[in-house]
């Protein structure tokens, strides 16, 4: 019979191998079990990651963080929602906001309403309607409210951080809390012969580690799901052709935006991600359509301020793996799976990761039941990301290069033809249980990219026309007051968590 699990061993020191090993060590301390984390400096983290989504924060708060200590130790920035430009069109924009649009009436959604009133003449940018992006456009923050009837509840945010100073961070909480980190490069993987579990991890030297539970944080690598499990791959790269990203931080120019900039290019996008200390840049693209000194000259062409750094090239293969647990392997992070970071989805796949584990930690043995959960709710997770995220690429009119031409006319997973097609005929949004991006961010993208419902729920019709238009200019109104009243976004930040100034 397979023992209890007693000793846990993460392999890697990325974002994801000190995310979990700062949540483990939190939740299952009553359990007595041992933790250890190999990492190797010799081989290092990927290095980027610094966009973020609202879910960070209960996950933190859950872990027992301390948000302006935190947010000090990482630089963090503010996050209100991520701005596209040009991706329907050039010179078009749209903020996918964390937060609502307007208020139903009468039983009726609000976008139904608007897309009756915008048919109508009568109501302006669906955006005017939500006070993240008026705050974002503003540069203002405010903290949510739990008042409900107050337009401050409507709304929630995230950060824009350093993850390696967030991994640090949480390295510093973890061995505080007893978590044993090894420094060494895993050289061989001994597995039981009988049922292929992972036994050993062997550091070279007679260094062995033994554990019952392996979460392979390995990265990119997948020393252990891939190379010990063989846990197969399913390749994306027909709906997502993007496979390059160049990376590059610059000083800080103008005003610190509390949102993320993502800016199509002619073969991908651009991203610029502002933090206290310094601004993060990236050109993520595809190779078939673009070779990596075009790219970076592009990416250079764009910068708005001197470069700190040397670009980093990275290359990565969009897909997940065909199993994410297997054995006694479980796959945290990049080693799990990689969907371009366009709507900063990985660090929250590593919390879905830890968090779906920690709900089905086995009480005894390992339960085969409990893996079929994990593999079917991540498996899930990670296709409707994929959805979301082919939907920038496939809703545009963009037809001035290869890339668009391509992206635009493919076929699409059938999963989001659905969607699309609810959409674009009737406005409705394809409600589900499980799934991170929820009504108001499918909207935001929806009519963001020009995707505008051409009929809508004939209960709109009922309600009265000018006093409904009435009801959404006074909204329009109140939340542009709001934002006018409250603190730019460099008070707030100066007020809540200031980082020390680096030189
Ligand atoms: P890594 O950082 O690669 O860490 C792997 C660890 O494994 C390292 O500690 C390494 O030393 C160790 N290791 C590997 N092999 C061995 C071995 N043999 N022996 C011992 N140790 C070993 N995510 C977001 O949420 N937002 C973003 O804005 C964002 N932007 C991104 C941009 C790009 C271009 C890329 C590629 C990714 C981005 N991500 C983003 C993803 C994010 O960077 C990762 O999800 C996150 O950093 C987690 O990485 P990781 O810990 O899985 O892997």
């Amino acid at each position: 019979m397979a023992p209890q699990i007693r000793r846990i061993v993460i392999l890697g020191g990325g974002t994801a191998g000190w995310m979990t090993a700062a949540a483990i060590s939190h939740v299952l301390a009553p359990r007595k079990v041992s933790i250890t984390l190999i990492e190797s400096d010799e081989i290092g983290t990927v290095g980027v990651g610094e966009a973020t989504l609202p879910h960070i924060r209960f996950f933190n708060q859950r872990i027992g963080l301390d948000e302006p200590e935190l947010m000090r130790a990482t630089q963090a920035t503010m996050k209100l929602g991520i701005q596209f430009c040009d991706w329907a069109r050039k010179g078009d924009s749209y903020i996918h906001p964390f937060g609502d649009y307007g208020q139903p009436a009468g039983g009726v959604d609000f976008l139904q309403i608007w897309a009756r009133l915008r048919a109508a003449g009568l109501a302006s940018r669906i955006c005017d309607y939500s006070l993240p992006v008026v705050m974002a456009e503003a540069g203002r923050f405010g903290f949510p409210g739990t008042d409900m009837a107050s337009v401050m509840s409507t709304f929630s945010y995230a950060y824009q951080f350093d993850a390696g100073l967030y991994a640090r961070y949480l390295r510093r909480v973890s061995e505080g809390r007893g978590v044993l980190r090894v420094e060494g490069k895993v050289t061989s993987v001994r597995q039981n012969p009988e049922t292929g579990h992972v036994e050993t991890l062997s550091l070279g030297k007679g260094r062995e580690i033994e554990g019952d539970l392996f979460i392979d944080c390995s990265g990119f690598r997948a020393l252990l799901i891939d190379g010990a499990m063989g846990s197969g791959f399913e390749y994306w790269s027909r709906w997502l052709p993007c496979d390059r990203a160049i990376a590059i931080p610059t000083e800080s120019a103008g005003p610190l935006m509390p949102y993320t900039r993502a800016t199509a290019r002619t073969s991908g996008w651009q991203w610029r991600i502002p933090l206290q200390h310094r601004v993060g840049n990236g050109h993520v693209y595809s190779s078939a359509f673009l070779d990596d000194q075009s790219a970076e000259d592009e990416l250079l062409r764009h910068l708005d301020a001197p470069a700190l750094r040397q670009p980093n090239r990275l290359r990565f293969r969009p897909g997940q793996r065909r199993r994410q647990w297997v054995g006694n392997v479980v796959a945290v992070g990049l080693s799990s799976g990689f969907l371009e970071p366009l709507e900063s989805t990985s660090i929250h796949l590593i919390q879905q990761g830890i968090t779906t584990l920690l709900e089905l930690f086995p009480d005894g043995p390992l339960d085969a039941r409990d893996i079929t959960e994990f593999n079917r709710v991540m498996s899930l997770e990670y296709d409707r990301v994929r959805d979301f995220l082919i939907l920038h690429y496939h809703a545009t009119e963009r037809d001035d290069s290869d890339f668009w031409n391509y992206v635009r006319t493919m076929d699409v997973p059938g999963s989001l033809e659905e969607k699309l097609t609810l959409f674009r005929e009737r406005g409705i949004v394809m409600k589900y249980r499980d799934g991170l991006f929820l009504f108001p961010s499918w909207i935001a993208v929806y009519v963001g990219q020009r995707v505008i419902p051409q009929h809508w729920d004939p209960r709109a019709d009922a309600l009265p026309l000018e006093q409904v238009a009435e009801t959404l200019s006074a909204l329009k109104r109140h939340i542009a007051d709001v934002v006018h009243s409250l603190d730019t976004h460099e008070e707030a930040l100066k007020r809540y968590c200031p980082a020390e100034v680096i030189a």
